[in-house]
């Protein structure tokens, strides 16, 4: 009996980050059930007592709800009557392997470790892939069941011999596997925990899941899932393997070349919107050239027929470009809270909001990512200047100390400066020498912030205050005059 609706799972091993890679798990599948008017569920699969983390799942609702990703049924849900915690659902999973046993489909194995290790090893050594190689297959029946009291013992699946699994997959198309080079999987360990493909596969068909969407990595695994479904008689979800992520060398994305965690990158002010766009287009694409989406755009247009098969590069100056674009469209009230935010853990509020603003909105255009505070606003808040080469050019010229004398002494009218003032003042430097545009500009700038680039002026200006921009004019006015 196949039911029609759509039902996605995020099932992630908690691990104490999340993998941007996991983030895009995630997302497709958000997408997926969003766009079908499906359900999305998410089930924390920690089964593996050795990898557990404390504050691991928490971590990972933090990371889900600041993505944006809202899921339908899991852990903190009010409508979640059954446990979406495979380390909760343990009764089930022996249930269900006590039919495989009785199916005779599932065997006690009683190797010892040592021996495992040995006939591993062997094989390394002739060039064979690892495999067990199935005597505990041959133990009768009623033996097996009366050692199984006795002897601590692992249960495996019976891989059956000499046939072919097709794995019909919507990103991939056909991919066939023999069963020859499966191995005998352990389907539940010693200490009686089920191994992540029985529970795996045991839980999306009781939670009734239609599609199986993740990383192409658990590809290999999939003919073993199809064979348990088969043992058990159960429906099949339909399949689609998203591609690899790739650093930009090709090799496969990893930490020694970059952040691979969601939480990196939230930390380095990187917006939610910009990481979930970014994300959704690693191996997805809408069909034309648009690249950016809201979440709602995505849910819109994504379909699993236009994920593609190559792997995706992770492009971490597309990555900031993309930001810098979200910085530029979000509400400049939300750009001033975040930026404001920013400044204070960058130890660079000014402790005056006028003043923050000011300074917050002379960067925004020039601003990719939130960390980038420390360096653009740096300006703001120096007491000594360092010249660029260029600045003292410009200062050095002739032209450029009239504009800066007459400043000076224009300077001396005002009680303090503000925006206004500043360009009455600026007015009358430029009447009275006669020289304007760059050659006006330039030589103040240099001798106000040290360099001939940088925040908007008047800005800059009316944040480091009359005393400041009086005590600079003074200093560069004297480096200037020296030949
Ligand atoms: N627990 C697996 C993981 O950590 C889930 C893989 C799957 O979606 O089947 O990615």
């Amino acid at each position: 009996m196949k039911s029609s609706e759509i039902r996605v799972r995020f099932a992630p091993s908690p691990t104490g980050f999340v993998h941007v890679g996991s983030l895009r798990t995630a997302l497709y599948n958000y997408l997926f059930a969003r766009h079908n008017n499906g359900k999305f569920i998410l089930r924390i699969e920690d089964t593996d007592q050795d990898r557990f983390v404390e504050g691991a799942v928490d971590n990972l609702l933090n990371v889900l709800k600041w993505a944006g990703l809202d899921y339908d049924e899991g852990p903190q849900k009010e409508n979640s009557s059954e446990s979406y915690y495979q380390s909760e659902r343990l009764p089930l999973y022996q249930k269900h392997i006590q039919i495989l046993l009785d199916k005779g489909t599932a065997y006690p194995c009683f190797c010892s470790s040592e021996r495992l290790e040995e006939m591993r090893s062997n094989q390394m050594a002739r060039g064979e892939d690892a495999r067990y190689d199935g005597r505990c297959r041959a133990i009768p029946a009623e033996e097996a069941k009366k050692r199984m009291k006795a002897e601590p013992h692992v249960l495996r699946m019976k891989i059956p011999a000499g046939e072919t699994v097709i794995v019909d997959d919507i990103v991939r198309g056909k991919v066939s596997f023999q069963t020859d080079v499966l191995d005998d999987q352990v389907l539940i360990k010693s200490d009686g925990f089920p191994t992540y493909h029985f529970a795996n596969v045991v839980d999306d068909h009781l939670m009734r899941i239609s599609h199986v969407i993740r990383g192409e990595e658990w590809l290999p695994s999939t003919p073993k899932h199809i064979l348990l479904y088969k043992m058990f008689d159960w429906d099949m979800p339909v399949f689609a393997h998203l591609p690899l992520l790739l650093n930009a060398d090709r090799s496969k994305l990893s930490k020694r070349q970059g952040d691979v965690a969601v939480e990196d990158y939230r930390d380095k002010g990187i917006l939610p919107q910009a990481l979930v766009n970014f994300v959704a287009l690693l191996g997805w694409n809408k069909g034309d050239d648009q690249e950016i989406f809201s979440l709602s755009e995505l849910c819109e247009y994504f379909t699993l027929e236009r994920v593609t098969k190559a792997g995706a590069v992770f492009d971490l100056d597309k990555l900031n470009w993309m930001n810098g674009q979200y910085i530029r469209q979000i509400s400049e009230d939300e750009y001033i809270e975040l930026g404001g935010n920013w400044l204070t853990k960058l130890d660079l509020d000014s402790g005056d909001y006028q003043k923050n603003k000011l300074i917050l909105l002379s960067i925004r255009n020039h601003l990719n990512r939130f960390d980038e505070l420390t360096e653009a606003a740096s300006i703001f808040f120096k007491d000594q200047l360092n010249y660029s080469e260029d600045a003292l050019e410009w200062i050095k010229k002739e032209e450029s100390i009239l504009v800066l004398e007459k400043m000076q002494s224009r300077l001396k009218e005002y009680k303090e400066l503000s925006l206004d003032n500043f360009k009455e003042l600026m007015k009358n430097v430029q009447n009275e020498t006669g020289i304007k545009g760059k050659d006006l500009w330039m030589p103040v700038r240099a001798a106000i912030t040290g360099q001939i680039s940088g925040p908007e002026l008047p800005a800059v200006i009316t944040v480091i205050g009359k005393d400041r921009v009086e005590a600079f004019l003074n200093q560069t006015i004297k480096i200037g005059k020296t030949k």
